[in-house]
């Protein structure tokens, strides 16, 4: 069976892990937003511009540790048109 692999709807991280996902209020793990944007219900930073959020996300994602091959992947993929259209930041 194929793994389905989990989108987060704020910065599109992929989440595979118990602990890539965000927190509910209750504890339980979030099945939508992962540990970075998502704690206890609420988002780390609530009050980022799109703009301040896009940067730093990927900054983020070229400081983590990919290889070369998913390094050109993100450039090529993770456009401010893909962040946009994830849940937390589509406007319709
Ligand atoms: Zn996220």
């Amino acid at each position: 069976m194929k793994e389905k692999i989990i989108y987060c709807g704020s910065c599109g991280k992929p989440m595979k892990l118990k602990e890539d996902f965000g927190s509910e209020l209750d504890g339980s793990a979030s099945n939508e937003y992962c540990n970075l944007c998502y704690q206890d219900g609420a988002w780390t930073e609530p009050d980022i511009s799109f703009e301040d959020f896009y940067d730093k996300s990927y900054e983020g994602f070229l400081a983590s540790d990919m290889n070369k091959v998913q390094k050109f992947f993100l450039k090529k993929m993770y456009t401010k048109k893909f962040v946009s259209n994830l849940k937390r930041w589509k406007t319709n």
